[in-house]
């Protein structure tokens, strides 16, 4: 077999199974019993260290790796890895008391008090120097040890300090980036209220009774990324130097507000997130963030670092993942590219904030529990799986464009309504896609368009000349287009296009946006279709956002069907080249993006990999010479996939298919293509009653 993509370790040649595990929080006799206890569990791979900065530095000249020492070498006795993490995201008291510059300082200005974690100011000399020191350590002593195999830079980087120490960076920050204070005003706008600045020192963070223009908030948001970006690299270029055979990485959230992910992927060796959706989840909410994560390194694999095995503790309500679920999403993230199945936490603590979140270990301290056995059972199953899937690409002739620059520039900008719903709105276009099983690449406007049939891009508020050229090329090419409301309105900066929205996209577009009306929301209008667009036909609701929009070169396949703006264009369709962009200048019901999408996919010759029944979620991953048809049923009872004349062996059970093959509620099959021969013409499975 030739894989697509190299194994994330070459040392560990199986999906990595295990999650965080916290040894400094126990005795020494549990930590014997853990041993036996991830043996069962089918564990290879253990987070730790995470949290352990006190453990391993109690105090400024006095180190403790005996106890670590000890975790690493029962690791590698049972032949089992450490993700070894430095514990920098939770600093000790003794540093935030000699240092106190080093603690995070909040919007209104107040600086914290030490305590929690991730609380630490990312631009602290103190809190780097300590963070390098620890680091280094980390590396030089375990450089060598047989079960180091991945490591994890701190935890769950995220959150915004307002400090001096981190307003005097953000000054040379835009220095750099502006180059003169004349520069600045001008991108900024300033003349507006008389903010023009005369003095560098003059700036300051946007503290909420302070500065609030949306450009200076646009800024301090990229600038704050790039700091804690800056704790990251800190950190990983040390341990690259001292290791540099071991993958660096660290373990994002998904659409963290809080951090361009697309600015760190080329940063991260592979990337690693954290994905805890509620019970109450569509299967697309959920799949959604592993694209998004995915396609931080276009569509080679991921790892799902962390998720829980049975409910979390920090949402209003923590419902229990209901038996076979935790399996179901677990596979529906290695559907989606993910090349590990982990789990915060191995052993629910006696104490602090997690003690009630849930664990591979509950506090009953032994293997006789649901969870445990439902972890143990697909750890068994995943080692059975073998090492055919890893490294296998997940690719998709669809691209979603997903920008965080818009995301906060939107946040930032007063009008025409206060939640502009970004995340929301990608996730409508999404799952309108996925509804029929289409492959969807999540990926940033940087993205090389080449191989894609077509491109959606949401919402795109902001949009770059260069990108806007990179789309015509493409839509001459013979690319599909989408646009929609508020797209193309400003530039990089937050300067709006003068002549008409959709800016720098107007041209290929082929219509400009005089004005948009918000509705309340028991308000709605409807989009009536000109003449059938595919199943695209009749009329929709739409509501929200309507754009009073001119076609100018673009063809209306539908217009508004009340208000002052009745009979108005709202679905427009431009031929350009070999290619077709459209706009959609409002926010439609799901029923018509998924009509609308089902055209698109049509036009560009793009299908699902398989045809399934209700429930059925289907992706593809595939090696240069081997394919993998996932099908995960997210329904609690039976449903059908259709194979039709083909016959496909189900890896997890080795049974051979055809036909219409029933798929159990909640359950997965891994399906690969295999010739007909008579003696596997084996009997199809009764569903379960
Ligand atoms: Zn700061």
């Amino acid at each position: 077999m030739e894989r697509m993509y190299p194994l994330v370790s070459e040392k560990l040649p199986h999906f990595f199974h295990g999650g965080d595990y916290n040894p400094e929080q126990w005795p020494a006799e549990v930590r014997d019993a853990d041993m036996r206890l991830m043996k069962l569990a089918h564990w290879n791979l253990a987070t730790v260290g995470v949290f352990s900065w006190v453990s391993l530095q109690p105090a400024p000249d006095q180190w403790d790796f005996d106890w670590l020492d000890a975790v690493m070498d029962n690791l590698a006795e049972g032949g089992m890895f450490a993700c070894l993490a430095t514990p920098t995201a939770a600093p000790p008291a003794w540093l935030s008391h000699q240092h106190p510059a080093s603690l995070r300082t909040d919007a209104q200005g107040r600086r914290h008090r030490h305590g929690n974690r991730v609380n630490y100011c990312p631009n602290a000399v103190a809190y780097r120097e300590a963070c390098a020191e620890i680091a280094g350590r980390l590396a030089e002593r375990y450089k060598e040890h047989p079960a180091l195999a991945l490591w994890h830079v701190s935890n769950e980087y995220g959150g915004v300090c307002y400090c001096e120490t981190c307003a005097g960076e953000f000054r040379r920050w835009l220095e750099a980036k502006y180059g003169s204070l004349d520069e600045l005003n001008e991108r900024w706008y300033t003349r507006f209220w008389s903010h023009t600045f005369t003095d560098w020192s003059q700036i300051e963070p946007p503290l909420q009774h302070g500065e609030s223009m949306p450009a200076l908030r646009l800024d301090y948001r990229r600038f704050n990324s790039d700091s804690l970006l800056g704790c990251y690299l800190n950190e990983a270029r040390i341990l690259r130097e001292v290791t540099p055979g071991v993958p660096v990485t660290t373990n994002m959230m998904g659409a963290h507000p809080d951090m361009d992910y697309h600015t760190w992927a080329p940063h991260v060796d592979v990337v690693a997130w954290d994905s805890y959706p509620s019970v109450r989840s569509a299967p697309e909410q959920i799949s959604f963030y592993h694209d998004l994560m995915r396609g931080l390194k276009r569509d080679r694999p991921f790892l799902l670092m962390e998720q829980t095995p049975s409910s979390q503790n920090w949402q209003a309500v923590n419902a229990l993942k209901r038996p076979g679920q935790m399996r179901l999403w677990s596979y529906q993230a290695v559907a989606h590219g993910s090349d590990s199945v982990m789990y915060f936490q191995w052993r629910r603590g006696r104490g602090g904030h997690e003690k009630l979140h849930g664990a591979v270990v509950a506090h009953a301290g032994h293997e006789n529990t649901r969870v445990f056995q439902e972890v143990a059972e697909l750890g068994e199953e995943l080692e059975k799986l073998g090492d055919a899937v890893l490294g296998s690409a997940t690719q998709a002739k669809i691209a979603v464009i997903f920008d965080w620059q818009s995301w906060w520039t939107l946040d930032a900008t007063s009008g025409p309504v206060r939640d502009k719903q970004y995340v929301q709105t990608l996730i409508k276009h999404y799952a309108a896609l996925r509804e029929r099983n289409i492959m969807v690449d999540v990926v940033s406007p940087e993205t090389a368009l080449e191989g894609y049939s077509a491109v959606v891009a949401p919402m795109l508020y902001m949009v770059r000349t260069e990108w806007a050229e990179k789309v015509t090329e493409f839509v001459r090419g013979g690319g599909r287009f989408v646009a929609t409301a508020m797209t193309g309105w400003v530039d990089e900066t937050d300067l709006a296009y003068l002549g008409g929205y959709p800016g720098a996209l107007r041209q290929v577009l082929g219509v400009w946006v005089e004005e948009i009306d918000a509705l309340f929301e028991d308000q709605a209008n409807q989009i009536r279709m000109k003449q059938p667009f595919g199943p695209c036909r009749g009329e929709y609701k739409c509501g929200r956002l309507c754009e009073l929009l001119h076609a100018e070169q673009a063809g209306v396949l539908g217009t508004y069907g009340a208000d002052f703006y009745a009979g108005w264009p709202v679905v427009t369709e431009n031929r350009l080249g070999e290619g077709f962009a459209y706009y959609i200048g409002t926010d439609p019901e799901q029923e018509f993006l998924v009509h609308f999408y089902r055209t698109i996919c049509a036009d560009c010759g793009i299908f699902p990999p398989m045809e399934g029944g209700e429930g059925i979620e289907v992706t593809l991953r595939s090696q240069k010479d081997r394919s993998f048809i996932f099908v995960l049923n997210h329904r609690d009872e039976v449903s059908f996939v259709d194979l039709g004349d083909r016959h496909y062996c189900d890896l997890l059970t080795g049974r051979t298919h055809t036909a219409n093959v029933p798929v159990r509620g909640f359950d997965v099959r891994i399906l690969e293509e295999v010739e007909p021969t008579p003696d596997q013409d084996a009997p199809q499975e009764k569903p379960a009653e």
